[in-house]
């Protein structure tokens, strides 16, 4: 089980109080959210998340993914990469389950390009350009998060965090809010581009990161949920990852076996450099997908 605990036991107290009380209340919800009935369609989820215009990285997601019973894709399909058409038409091709991110509302006007740094500016406009008519239009209508999923009672699904949908959950301190405050078990989260879980229990408030036993290889770790704890959980970025890991990443959850499996996948790396250089985009936009920042 290569998982690494760190900054266990938070500084903020308020969060144990209000987890000691209902507690029963969780684990009878997170039973009911086991109910075999009520999952029998949905076992096994392919989690995606900022593909962000990187058709290579989630093409090779999509051939590494085991077999799986739907696909939810918790936003930013594009900005910053130089394929944006293709990645919506690969995730409208994919179907299943879709969160809009702030990319994807600055991309195709429903959001103001002030809120965003001068980089990802350029990006989201050089996108509103390349789009067409009908793939801007498709953006327009994403839903915003959370969303729910009836095959899925005990999840929720958000771009940024469930209070937010633009909110950074960065830290374990971050995540406290959202932690307490969910309905639910299980909030499925992207936006940071950090592969990774935050969960709560009695008394302590913990960042969970994958281990890996390479840089470059093709990689699982499976990870077991505990039944009595809330966890946000983020499969990491497909396409322009920031955890200093720079292969593509995704998250399997498997609800019968109550499991997240992450994964990490080399891609043709050199090709979306290439692509997003030949589009004239920031160069920063190519080098940094190298380094995984
Ligand atoms: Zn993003």
């Amino acid at each position: 089980m290569p998982i690494l605990a760190i900054g266990l036991r938070s500084p903020i107290t308020r969060g144990c109080e209000f987890l000691l009380l209902p507690a029963s209340g969780y684990v009878r919800a997170w039973r009911q959210g086991y109910n075999r009935q009520a999952i029998e369609e949905f076992v096994r989820v392919l989690i995606l998340s900022d593909i962000h215009s990187n058709i290579e990285a989630l093409q090779a997601c999509l051939l590494a993914a085991p077999v799986y019973d739907t696909v939810v894709n918790l936003g930013d399909i594009v900005g910053y990469g130089a394929n944006p058409n293709e990645a919506i038409e690969r995730s409208r091709q994919l179907g299943g389950y879709m969160v809009r991110g702030n990319h994807d509302k600055a991309a195709s006007g429903i959001m103001d390009l002030s809120e965003f740094n001068p980089l990802a500016g350029m990006a989201a406009l050089w996108t509103r350009n390349q789009l067409s008519e009908e793939n801007l239009e498709w953006l327009r209508q994403l839903p915003q998060g959370p969303i729910h999923i009836p095959e899925l009672p005990q999840a929720q699904f958000v771009h940024g965090s469930p209070i937010d949908e633009d909110e950074y959950l960065v830290t374990a301190h971050d995540a406290v809010e959202s932690l307490l405050s969910a309905p639910v078990p299980l909030t499925f989260f992207g936006h940071s581009h950090v592969q990774g879980a935050f969960s709560s229990y009695p008394g302590e408030e913990g960042s969970l990161r994958p281990v890996y036993a390479s840089v470059g290889r093709t990689e699982a770790v499976d990870w077991t949920l505990e039944e009595d704890r809330h966890y946000l959980i983020n499969p990491g970025s497909v396409g322009q990852p920031r955890d200093g890991d720079w292969r593509a990443a995704f998250a399997i959850f498997d609800s019968d076996r109550r499991t997240v499996t992450f994964n990490r996948v080399p891609y043709d790396l050199k090709t979306a450099q290439e692509r997003i250089l030949a589009a004239n985009l920031p160069p920063r936009l190519a080098t940094r997908l190298s380094a995984g920042r």
